[in-house]
């Protein structure tokens, strides 16, 4: 059992605990003091039944009132409709600003119920349950919530904190093996950006990794979250450090896009990942003995180095890098390494770099 707290300003702001049951999930709400509140639970149908009922009976020890909406589940659901759909449950039951939601699924439940909890009546409090690897780690740290917008991914959304994010490991034991893996696309990630001891750690240990095996992966989500939260708390609201968690994703994203999303996020992660890695390379920073574990590493996690068969080029994908968010004055910012665990930002990259380097994972 473990414990980081999310500070701002030195400041505590909420507690991530990382728990084998959902046994101190109630004292965890009672901190809260929500005696007279009511509880929603927003699931999706995979994880509901499995997990719901067993989180409202726990819920319902320091909260009479605890209903439970089951979300159609996917990205393609997470949507202003499927928002709608929880302000209408919250209307229904009265919600007032004293009440609580708790989302308690993988980052699209966590984005949508965090962006409900941050809009209705200007914004409720709200608890994180991540139930997938990659929201344990990732997506359940760090106040981004919102939904996709037309077809642009997260492109509606707010800052707003949970007041706890609660980790129960033992719900991993129902996540498919493909989305198991995909998880490793940020945990690599974590490593080759800010932390060599850790990259190296997870290479030794990776059999008992893969296994899920509970010491672990304690240990290993223990040190993820805290690389998240050492990078947002010294950047909230991403103008400068946090900038450093796109490493893989400037070309990733691209990747996702024009695979129609038929890849999982952390594996179009790995290949934007292969060809941020050969960009550090050929800028001279990365060796070409780093290069060769990173992509080793990779596949011992099972998650793709290269693409067979694909029907775009690689100049299409190094031009819609070009409509990513992470632009500044039409100059896109590219995460590279230095070495491995030593990331920074780098102006200089052009859509011909990018495309070369595109090139080699096609
Ligand atoms: P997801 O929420 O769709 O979950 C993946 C699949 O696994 C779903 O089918 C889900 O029903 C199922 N599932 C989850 N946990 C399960 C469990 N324990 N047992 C059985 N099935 C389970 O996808 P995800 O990969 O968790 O999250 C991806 C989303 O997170 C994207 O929308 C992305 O934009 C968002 N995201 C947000 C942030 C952030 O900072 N807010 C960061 C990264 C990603
Ligand atoms: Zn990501």
């Amino acid at each position: 059992n473990k414990e980081l707290i999310i500070t701002k300003e030195d400041n505590p702001i909420y507690t991530i605990y990382i728990e084998n049951n959902y046994n101190k999930l109630s004292s965890v709400i009672d901190k809260l003091q929500l005696e007279h509140g009511k509880a929603l639970i927003v699931t999706d149908s995979n994880i509901g039944i499995h997990y719901a009922q067993e989180v409202k009976s726990i819920v319902n020890q320091s909260i009479p009132f605890v209903e439970i909406l089951t979300l159609e589940p996917g990205e393609a659901n997470k949507n202003i409709e499927t928002i709608q759909k929880i302000y209408h449950t919250l209307i229904s039951y009265q919600f007032d600003r004293k009440d609580i939601l708790i989302a308690l699924g993988g980052g699209v439940v966590g984005d949508m119920t965090g962006f409900a909890a941050a809009t209705y009546l200007r914004g409720i409090r709200f608890i994180q349950l991540p139930t997938s690897l990659l929201a344990m780690v990732d997506s359940s740290i760090g106040g981004k919530t919102g939904v996709d917008y037309l077809s642009y991914k997260n492109m509606v959304g707010a800052f707003h904190q949970p007041s706890a994010v609660y980790i129960n490991l033992q719900v991993l034991n129902t996540l498919p093996e493909r989305e198991y893996y995909s998880g490793f696309g940020e945990i690599i990630k974590h490593g080759l950006i800010k932390d060599k001891s850790y990259y190296r750690w997870l290479k030794s240990n990776s059999s008992s990794i893969l296994s899920r095996e509970n010491e672990s992966l304690t240990e290993m989500i223990y040190r993820s979250c805290s690389i998240k939260k050492q990078v947002v708390e010294s950047d909230p609201h991403e103008n400068g450090e946090r900038a450093l968690l796109n490493f893989g994703h400037t070309v990733g994203h691209s990747i996702e896009k024009q695979l129609n999303f038929s890849y999982l996020h952390g594996e179009c992660v790995s290949l934007g990942i292969v060809a941020a890695a050969q960009l550090s390379y050929e800028h001279g920073n990365l060796s070409i003995d780093e290069l060769e574990d990173i992509k080793e590493t990779l596949k011992q996690f099972k998650l793709p180095v290269c693409l067979s068969n694909v029907s775009f080029s690689s100049k299409i994908i190094a031009q819609t890098t070009r409509n990513d968010k992470k632009m500044e004055a039409g100059q896109i910012k590219f995460i590279l390494l230095h070495s491995i665990g030593a990331a920074y930002i780098d102006k200089t990259i052009t859509e011909q770099e990018i495309e070369s380097a595109v090139q080699l994972i096609l």
